[in-house]
């Protein structure tokens, strides 16, 4: 039985043009014409106006921080609920996340959670210095409350768009509506450049001020001169012509996982136990990165995620728990956590299933199979 991913890349075929071009014109560097035109590809898709590529998401969130000036003891607001590399930046910088619970309706940050805990640290002569909030699997996080928060008290919101390149909320496209938008083209997100990212904002200054500090903050000079410390973060030639490839595509890779995700849907009607992670009203676009559900081993008669994780395994199917929060890794041990026990409910019986846009309804017909044999009708 071939093995059935839970996102895996999808080539559109056009990616090897932009890779030729970039072999016959000698520009293998991390600057060229791909990486120029990828970032306007970028601009042009998400109407934001500037974006500088990067070797890595991460990379993006940790410029985005040092821009926001988070410094040794800084603290820094983040949803718990997510996968790590939303917060091991804040780490890099001497700087103390404090982790915020999810909300039940599109299962990323909680604002009444978020507003608890910017009062909490205020009365404690604390200010965070910034809020990074994660559009989960897709779906657009609840920004209106989320930005009239951080607006009443002035601070900064980075998006965490990863996993929702695509997205939009309130028909703006999910990476810009917050002070900066980070973007991560890994090779299983919705399109990839092998490994990537990008950081986008409307603050042409601080796009600007990203790209030096990511190529080793090289000073104006004939010699190498560095006044600051740099990073080598930009992202190269090659890689962006994977990318322009692949932004041909992104509006289809959208509809196809947005047409697994109603296969799933229709699909799980005809059981008991079984939610989804849905869009709260049509206001919210997710781009549906990956279909996910929760298990309540009360109504499946007993199964678990983990009977389900554990069945499709054996068919040679990928499925994944969902992130485990990050207020309950080992590694964070002992840092501050306001919420409940609702994202953790979430990562218990949680599962993400197979998703890709290069799905095959064969790989269906076997996934939806082992559920028909585990679940009651
Ligand atoms: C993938 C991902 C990142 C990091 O992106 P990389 O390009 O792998 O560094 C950050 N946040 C979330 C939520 C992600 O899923």
């Amino acid at each position: 039985m071939n093995k059935v991913w839970l996102s895996s890349p999808h080539l559109s075929g056009t990616e090897l043009k932009y890779i030729n071009e970039a072999f016959s014109t000698n520009w293998i560097a991390p600057l060229g014409p791909n990486v120029n035109g990828f970032e306007k590809d970028l601009q042009k898709y998400l109407n934001v106006k500037h974006s500088a590529v990067l070797s890595s998401g991460t990379a993006a969130i940790h410029l985005a921080l040092i821009l926001l000036n988070v410094g040794y003891g800084d603290e820094v607001i983040c949803q718990s609920f997510t996968f790590v590399a939303t917060a091991n930046p804040i780490v890099y910088q001497g700087a103390k996340p404090i982790f915020i619970d999810s909300e039940e309706d599109t299962w990323n940050m909680c604002p009444v959670f978020l507003r608890k805990a910017i009062i909490d640290r205020l009365a404690k002569g604390k200010k965070p210095k910034a809020i990074i909030v994660v559009h989960l699997y897709g779906m657009p996080a609840k920004m209106n409350e989320i930005l009239a928060i951080a607006n009443e008290f002035n601070i900064p919101v980075i998006e965490d768009a990863a996993e929702a390149l695509g997205s939009n909320y309130y028909g703006k496209k999910c990476g810009t509506l917050g002070k900066f938008g980070v973007l991560s083209f890994n090779g299983n997100k919705i399109i990839t450049t092998s490994g990537g990212g990008a950081l986008v904002s409307d603050d042409e200054d601080a796009i600007t001020k990203a790209r030096i500090l990511a190529s080793q903050a090289r000073d104006d000079a004939p010699h190498y001169q560095h006044s600051e410390i740099g990073y080598n973060y930009r992202m190269s030639n090659i890689c962006a012509g994977i990318g322009r490839g692949q932004m041909e595509v992104l509006s289809q890779r959208i509809l196809q996982r947005r047409a697994n995700n109603k296969r799933y849907v229709d699909f799980f009607k005809n059981f008991e136990g079984v939610t989804l992670q849905l869009e709260p009203n049509s206001s919210y676009y997710s781009n549906f990165w990956l279909t996910s559900i929760i298990i309540d081993p009360l109504k499946t008669g007993g199964v678990t995620r983990e009977d389900i994780r554990g069945a499709l395994e054996n068919e040679n199917i990928e499925s994944r728990p969902l992130w485990k929060p990050m207020h309950l890794q080992p590694v964070f041990t002992g840092v501050k956590f306001f919420g409940d026990k609702i994202c953790e409910r979430f990562f218990n019986n949680g599962l993400c299933l197979p998703s890709g846009s290069n799905l095959e309804n064969e790989s269906f017909t076997r996934i939806f199979e082992i559920f028909d044999k585990l679940l009651k009708l």
